[in-house]
């Protein structure tokens, strides 16, 4: 088994998107590229005329709305939509550093996934960077609480989620995963799980300006309690599959990888957001530790081509 770098990576290579955001429809592209040490995800608009607004961290603190997606303000009024499921994809794989430009408000959805970028990402592969991972280590539980609803992040030696969502329809009910991360179980069992939907609420959200991109090309889309998708499901369990996908993205809005186990409940991503803003509501809560002072062992993705040549990068900065 190969054991993941406990240094810094980035992309090896840019990556490019073109699509358009489910809730906006508007068309969009999308490049990630290469960051520097230390960097975490990092995000610029940038408009036909040339002109731009950022760079700036995609950051919890930035979060303006949770209606649907997770939405950040990047400046000068300038909202950024759905930045979950692409920020998933590159935590997921144990990316630390990327910078991400987009040309409208939203990131693209493309399938509903996270797998176009994950296999984006396979495709040019990382590079390690000198300078040493590090985490953000949960010292003191938090929970936050919507009626039975709740996120927690807890103590604990690993990086753990586990999640359980609980809906009225059959189609979905009841459905729990516990996911021991680690960048090969990532790609596995998370990355592929598609967003969904309910057919009844589609009119209500359509006239709220939400889910105008949405069709059967990039969401599960339940009606009278039935997956209507002509090619069913991808896994049996893809619903809370996608939730975590959802938590995976949202939590790594905290800036570094978390060291420690969420839990959560009926959970979202306003529940997401709020038990970040928890974590760091006190700083007896977290604290940043090195990966060499963590006992941690993550299984690596072995078809992710990795530039190892560290000690040559190295010395080529001095
Ligand atoms: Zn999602």
């Amino acid at each position: 088994m190969q054991r993941m770098a406990m240094r810094q990576c980035t992309l090896a290579d840019r990556v490019s998107f073109d699509g358009f955001g489910v809730h906006s429809g508007l068309p969009v592209s999308l490049v990630i590229e290469p960051a520097a040490p230390d960097n975490g995800f990092t995000i610029t608009r940038e408009y036909e005329d040339g002109r731009y607004v950022g760079p700036v961290s995609i950051h919890f603190s930035r979060i303006t709305r949770t209606t649907l997606c997770t939405t950040i303000d990047i400046g000068e009024s300038t909202d950024v939509e759905t930045v979950e499921h692409v920020v998933s994809a590159l935590s997921g794989l144990g990316v630390d550093n990327a910078h991400l430009t987009i040309t409208n408000t939203e990131c693209p959805i493309l399938d509903g996934s996270a797998l176009p970028f994950v296999k984006a990402i396979k495709k040019v592969g990382v590079t390690i960077q000198p300078q040493i991972k590090r985490f953000l280590k949960v010292k003191r539980a938090v929970t936050v609480r919507n009626d039975d609803a709740f996120a927690a992040l807890e103590p604990y030696n690993g990086r753990v989620l586990d999640l359980e969502i609980d809906f009225d329809s059959p189609a979905i009910g009841r459905q729990r995963m516990i996911f021991n991360w680690s960048p090969k179980l990532y790609d596995e069992r998370v990355a592929g799980a598609r967003t969904f939907g309910f057919a009844h609420h589609r009119t209500a959200l359509q006239q709220a300006g939400y889910a105008l991109g949405s069709s059967l090309e990039n969401s599960i889309l339940v009606e009278n309690d039935q997956v209507i998708n002509p090619h069913g499901l991808r896994y049996e369990d893809e619903f809370v599959r996608h939730k975590l996908l959802d938590a995976v993205g949202d939590l790594a809005l905290g800036g570094l990888p978390i060291y420690g186990r969420f839990r959560s409940y009926k959970g979202g991503h306003k529940l997401n957001s709020l038990v970040l803003q928890s974590l760091f509501a006190s700083q007896a809560n977290y604290e940043v530790v090195a990966a060499d002072e963590l006992p941690l062992a993550f299984e690596a993705l072995e078809d992710l081509p990795t530039d190892l040549r560290v000690d040559a990068y190295l010395r080529s900065v001095g």
